[in-house]
């Protein structure tokens, strides 16, 4: 037997076999308070001196490797350069050691405490940004005298990630040519976290809920089918999932070859898959995998790991790149989705009791009109190189959308003025992602040319259960009667307004749940890309009359548990041939009866 086996939620699918390279994001919670004699003080003094060293010697390192395109990640690092050399810091921590014989981490935990006092009054943006470095600064410190490995940069080989948390602004920095993997404690199926490891294109599992029984250089295997992680396995466990993981890129190759062909059903009708990006460069991987377009580009991910602002100019060269490679083929813009789990260090975190349900996307940029307007000014001089469109998140009624497209309109008059090109024509959309958007669908179909939903916010605002936290992942169903309800309510209302309407929460790239969606007559479905392929193939083997014969069946049913018996029936009798391969890839105990 294995040494333990742990059980997450599988966010990105794929097995991995490799080594375990813990990442503890929550070490500060262990953080030593000890009295040191007097007789140690000079040796912790030269502990904790020795600690500051040996992290400006990493950081210095890593600052080397800083790629030019990458500029304001290298000034980030140069900041805690600065810092980390800054006598002040480490002079006020040697004086705790001295004078009250703390041990080292300890006394820099009350240096840099006593300087957050000091500033905590100053409501300047400036000073609390650095006071945010100062405590990152600290905390690497801080874990080196504890003797933790943190930095994701210092993985040696390709290895398999284990972390508490990892947070949007991480995954972005995450080397993805050494992380064949990771698993995290927290986290729920739909979390950002969840979404950049499936466009990177590796297993993971999130909601693992601990992962003590880890250890640094333990061999381990991530399931990202049945959700498993297998620690210290034996030569026959082995075996056994070195042979699933081979039966799995084989059928990942073998649709790969057909994921060019349309989504076109039996019965000729077509439905756009289109895909969700993060980065603009994963269009290779869009392209790659038959996306026939961008449906949803979350563009704050490019905000995130910087302390200054992206500019219009470096945007717009971003922006432009995209709609011309993608050109003809269409892409959505999103303006920018910041707050709830993603901060950018400009402003700082908000402080909010509730984030998610707080000053997040749309209502960001609305109280905030010149980041807003650089954005959208950069969005629209792309609009003059491709097939491009723009969306905004969270609305949650009609004035927010007025008010959303009277700075648009300002920006596109600026432009005019100053005599540059962009779509006069440009499609504007909305997101649905509230309840009350869905309510109020049918007014606001007449305020914008296109809707897209975003399942993954409406499950969570409908159902009332936050995306991010295990201990109510069960609750989080995508074939709750009320989310489908939802949805068929807002496809109707577009329909009837002659406007289209697509989807990209994760439930498009669910294939319990396409053939609803396509039953429901949705126009157009957008997922992370390397999901196209399998959806594409579902899509080509089902008849339309089957899934409007589906949909109906389902809208009469009153709870989860009935829609899913529904919905795995139709699987069993339309994909056979998929349902005999993933079984082949589950134990016995996993399949379902
Ligand atoms: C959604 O909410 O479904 C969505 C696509 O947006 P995000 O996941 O970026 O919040
Ligand atoms: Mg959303």
């Amino acid at each position: 037997m294995a040494d333990s086996t742990l059980t997450g939620i599988p966010v990105a699918t794929g097995i991995a076999i490799g080594k375990a390279f813990f990442v503890n994001r929550n070490h500060m919670a262990n953080l030593p308070r000890q009295i040191v004699a007097a007789e140690d003080m000079p040796a912790e003094i030269e502990r904790l001196r020795a600690a500051f060293k040996s992290v400006e010697t990493e950081l210095a390192a890593i600052r080397e490797q800083v790629p030019e395109e990458l500029k304001s990640h290298g000034s980030l690092i140069d900041t805690h350069l600065m810092m980390l050399k800054d006598p002040k810091l480490a002079g006020a921590s040697e004086k705790y050691i001295e004078t009250l014989g703390l041990n080292a981490a300890w006394a820099l935990e009350k240096a840099v405490s006593d300087q957050e006092a000091t500033f905590e009054a100053i409501k300047d943006q400036y000073i609390r940004e650095r006071m945010q470095d100062v405590r990152v600064v600290a905390e690497k410190v801080q874990t080196k005298l504890m003797g933790v490995k943190t930095d994701l940069s210092s993985i040696s080989g390709r290895a398999i990630i284990m972390a508490h948390d990892l947070t949007p602004a991480d995954t972005v920095e995450l080397q993805v040519d050494k992380i064949m993997a990771f698993a995290t404690v927290r986290g729920g199926k739909t979390s950002h976290t969840g979404i950049m490891a499936r466009s990177l294109g590796i297993p993971a599992l999130v909601g693992v809920g601990r992962l003590e029984e880890v250890h640094d250089g333990d061999l381990v295997i991530i399931d990202g089918l049945t959700g498993k992680i297998v620690i210290n396995p034996t030569e026959s466990e082995l075996a056994e999932y070195n042979e699933r993981a081979a039966l799995f890129e084989d059928y990942t190759r073998k649709i790969r070859r057909h994921c060019h062909l349309p989504a076109e059903t039996f019965d000729g009708s077509r439905v756009m898959v289109q895909a969700n990006i993060e980065l603009v460069e994963e269009v290779t991987a869009v392209l790659d995998n038959g996306g026939e377009g961008v449906g949803l580009y979350r563009t704050e991910y490019a905000y995130l790991n910087r302390t200054t602002l992206p500019t219009e100019e470096e945007l717009a060269e971003k922006y432009i790149d995209l709609a011309a490679i993608m050109s003809p083929r269409k892409v959505v813009f999103r303006t920018l989705d910041l707050g709830s789990d993603k901060f950018i260090a400009s402003y700082g975190e908000l402080n909010e009791t509730n984030p998610a349900m707080g000053l997040r996307a749309i209502r960001f940029c609305l109280k905030n009109p010149q980041l807003f307007k650089t954005q959208l000014r950069a969005i629209l001089r792309a609009s003059a190189y491709g097939n491009v469109s723009l969306m905004f998140p969270m609305i949650s009624g009609v004035k927010e959308v007025r008010q959303a497209k009277a700075w648009l309109a300002q920006a596109k008059a600026e432009l005019r003025r100053e005599g540059v090109d962009y779509d006069p024509d440009m499609p504007i959309g909305t997101m649905i992602e509230l309840p009350a958007a869905v309510m109020i669908a049918e007014f606001l179909a007449h305020e914008v040319d296109f809707f897209s939903i975003g399942t993954n916010d409406l499950i969570q605002y409908s159902i009332g259960v936050d995306r991010t936290n295990r201990h109510v992942s069960y609750l989080y169903q995508p074939l709750h009667p009320a989310t489908l309800r939802a949805i068929k309510l807002v496809v109707d209302a577009a329909h009837q307004a002659g406007i289209e309407v697509s989807l990209c929460g994760e439930v498009a790239s669910d294939p319990f749940c396409v053939p609803i969606l396509l039953g429901m007559g949705i126009d157009s479905i957008s997922m992370t890309p390397q999901a196209i392929p399998g959806i594409k193939r579902i899509i080509r083997q089902t008849n339309m009359h089957d899934c409007r014969l589906l949909l109906k069946d389902v809208l009469e049913c009153r709870t989860v548990s009935r829609i899913n018996n529904l919905v795995m029936d139709n699987i069993f009798k339309h994909f056979p041939e998929e349902v005999t391969f993933f079984s082949s890839l589950l134990e016995n105990d996993e399949l379902p009866s």
